[in-house]
């Protein structure tokens, strides 16, 4: 049922003149609850009040699915521009970025060059990056961009794997194998609309795909960080953890900007390290149309704001 209203939200997100309307009306509709503001510069104040609130945060420089040179190379010039300006606040400079806003659709030897930039500039200012993964035709694009900024020297980068893929387990086999050691994974359900063919559609299955993604990654060594809102997956990942008497540098809950921030101020008073996904940036329509295909109580928000 979910996976029919996912479906259907982000099919007419895609047509032209709903995109166009809701790139003029959705910020004041809802997407400023999702994205900490439109520029690096409205949004320090809200990430100073959420480290102060004892949350980390992985800031992330909107935009995706760029198809020429110049807008890659502007997006990496924006997101070099907020690795500065996080650094010079005295933020450490964590940046998650996704591969084709730095031209992976197009030319995966620029999304490189522009990655490798950026990974190591933020590594220098004491941060990192992590490779955002994007709908199922990128994966073995991302996994080799990744290979390549550790090549390139840039070892604390990072990446993502999506619970609902078939070929995921595998993924993680091989990637946990030619990482450097102690690297972080982040682990996530998977936010595009994805055919049988490709991925699990069944929820709980997903859901025991998760669970044992994150097990065999920390069986593996690595560092897992778990990215998502669900109670029961977040009880029994962190039962795993006290079980296994792993550190508290083992492992992170990841949560969205402006996703049940109860939850959130629950699991930091628990103890537990809390790093928040912080959007920012003018081109927000597309993380946005996710945010609302994911829960339509966030939908139902927008319609009433439409209808007043
Ligand atoms: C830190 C982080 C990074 C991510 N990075 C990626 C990535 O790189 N690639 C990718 O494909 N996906 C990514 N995702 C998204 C992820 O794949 C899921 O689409 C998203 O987390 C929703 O699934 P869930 O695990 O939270 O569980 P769900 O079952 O969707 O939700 C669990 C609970 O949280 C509530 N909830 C979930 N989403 C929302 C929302 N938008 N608004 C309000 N309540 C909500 C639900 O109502 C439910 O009560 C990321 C998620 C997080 C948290």
């Amino acid at each position: 049922m979910l996976s029919l209203y996912r479906r259907a939200v982000l099919g007419v997100a895609g047509i032209g003149p709903v995109e166009r309307w809701s790139r003029r009306h959705g910020w004041r509709l809802g997407a400023r609850r999702f994205v900490a503001g439109e520029s690096i510069d409205d949004a320090l104040p809200s990430l100073r009040t959420l480290i102060d609130q004892g949350r980390s945060l992985v800031v992330d420089v909107l935009g995706e699915y760029v198809s020429q040179r110049a807008a890659a190379e502007s997006m990496a010039a924006g997101v070099r521009t907020t690795i500065e300006a996080l650094a010079r606040a005295g933020l450490p400079p964590v940046l998650s970025i996704k591969p084709t806003q730095l031209g992976l659709a197009f030319d995966a030897d620029l999304a490189a060059e522009l990655a490798a930039d950026l990974a190591l500039h933020a590594e220098a200012a004491d941060g990192r990056v992590c490779l955002d993964m994007e709908d199922h035709r990128f994966v073995d694009g991302t996994l080799e961009l990744l290979r390549r900024l550790h090549r390139a020297g840039a070892r604390r980068s990072s990446t993502v794997l999506q619970a609902y893929l078939h070929r995921t387990p595998a993924d993680l086999e091989a990637l946990l194998a030619d990482a450097p050691s102690g690297s972080e994974l982040r682990i996530v359900k998977g936010a595009y609309h994805e055919t049988a063919d490709v991925a699990l559609q069944d929820v709980a299955a997903i859901r025991r795909t998760y669970l044992a993604l994150c097990e065999r990654a920390w069986q593996l060594g690595a560092k897992v960080n778990v990215a998502t809102h669900d109670d029961g997956i977040i009880r029994e990942a962190t039962a795993f953890v006290r079980g296994a008497g792993l550190e508290r540098d083992r492992y992170e809950l990841q949560l969205l900007y402006g996703v049940r921030p109860k939850l959130q101020q629950r699991l930091v008073d628990d103890g537990h390290p809390v790093r928040l996904y912080v959007p920012v940036g003018a081109d927000w329509y597309g993380y946005f149309s996710r945010r609302l295909a994911e829960r339509p109580a966030n939908a139902a928000v927008v319609l009433r704001g439409i209808l007043g």
